[in-house]
């Protein structure tokens, strides 16, 4: 029995699905202007995991995952877009692009609806109008804000104080001085064009008149757009917990009145380098593409599955050299044993078990290593390194 930790109820819970063998799961995905570092590659890889141990559950899962290629945020993507001499567009296809070609280098399974935020504006007007009628929304000066104060279990999953809630939304570029807000902690829908507004800021049509669309309402109009009002399984980085996923909660159940948005939420641990979690402000970042060029993408896997994806860790070159000869040392074994043996299913349960408990991928490869060291069956090897994504 697969069993998930739950962010919403802090605690592991048995899984089943909405609808029978079907499984809906969406993942927030990129803002593609300077990918694909390696935090991102344990979150995807991660969620890589889930949806091959629920298919090996005999579930189909119908897969969703962003990208942000437009949001309501000045950094980011136009700032680099001007520093650069580029337009949003051009710049966003091209590090997509570069994501799409490392993670396909790990053999990652991409995900059926992989889509563009710019491509979902006509979703994300209806629902910003959804919550207009519904009460939940106002409208300032061509800006539409949602109105937490009429969302009365607002918070519930990040579960943060008021004034932890208003550090964090500083973090995030949420502008909370702004004098259109009732509350500070309201949150941008759709953010008016400016007067004058520069031509390398995307701008489209709405009923509330010119501008572009708050970050948050994007991934509610994605999700509920391609799997439906309400959903399995929604994942991403644990630093998305709040703001993005608390606001994605309140506009989804608050346009739809459908209770629970998801049911189940799923958060990746962040990956640290040099005493600090890995990020772009800080420029600390190991890529994916560099790492590619001195070890396999089986050692790269190897390395990041050795991680539980709720625990953080810190990344040491000496590590990832370590896991490129245990990959060799694995291989080696089944290169020089017969792989006409039969499956130890007694291991192999044991194998399955692990993943099963919130998809303990450390335990599932000491079983690995430990059926390389017993030299056993190469079937059951080659069976559970397949499952793991593994190329043999
Ligand atoms: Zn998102």
């Amino acid at each position: 029995m697969l069993r998930l930790y739950n962010s919403l109820s802090k605690k592991k819970e048995p899984f089943a699905s909405l609808m029978s063998k079907n499984v809906s799961l969406y993942v927030c995905g990129i803002t593609p202007y300077d990918t694909t570092h390696l935090g991102h590659a344990f979150t995807y890889i991660s969620f890589d995991i889930l949806v091959r141990v629920l298919r090996h559950n005999g579930f189909k899962v119908n897969y969703t995952q962003n990208v942000t290629d437009i949001n309501d945020r000045d950094n980011d993507i136009l700032k680099k877009a001007r520093e650069q001499n580029t337009s949003w567009v051009e710049l966003s296809d091209f590090w997509t692009g570069k994501f799409l070609q490392d993670m396909s280098s790990l053999n990652w399974l991409k995900p059926n609806n992989y889509i563009k935020a710019s491509e979902y504006i006509g979703p994300m007007i209806i629902l910003i109008n959804k919550l207009l009628q519904n009460g939940l929304a106002y409208q300032k000066n061509g800006s539409v804000y949602f109105d937490i104060s009429k969302k009365k279990d607002f918070g519930k999953l990040s579960k943060l104080t008021r004034n932890e809630m208003l550090k964090i939304s500083k973090d995030f570029d949420e502008n909370i001085e702004n004098p259109d807000k009732v509350d500070p902690l309201d949150f941008t829908l759709w953010r008016a064009e400016e007067t004058n507004q520069p031509s390398h800021i995307p701008s489209f049509e709405s009923p509330f008149g010119r501008g572009r669309p708050g970050w948050h309402i994007e991934c509610s109009a994605m999700a509920i757009s391609t799997l439906g009002e309400q959903i399995d399984i929604h994942g991403g980085g644990i630093d998305l917990i709040y703001p993005h996923h608390e606001a994605e909660i309140a506009q989804s159940e608050g346009a739809t009145l459908k209770t629970p948005f998801s049911r189940f939420w799923m958060h990746n641990a962040p990956v640290s380098y040099k005493d600090e979690k890995m990020s772009k402000s800080l420029g600390n970042l190991i890529m994916v593409s560099d790492l590619l060029k001195n070890y396999s993408p089986n050692a790269i896997r190897w390395y990041l599955l050795l991680h539980h994806y709720r625990q953080p860790f810190e990344f040491f070159d000496k590590d990832l050299k370590k896991s490129e000869n245990d990959c060799l040392k694995i291989q080696k074994y089944i290169n020089h044993q017969s792989s006409n043996t039969e499956i130890d299913e007694n291991i192999f349960n044991k194998f399955i078990n692990a993943l099963e408990d919130d998809l303990n991928t450390p335990i599932a490869l000491q079983i690995i290593t430990e059926t390389v060291k017993n030299k056993g069956s190469v079937s059951t090897l080659k069976k559970s390194l397949s499952l793991l994504g593994f190329l043999v």
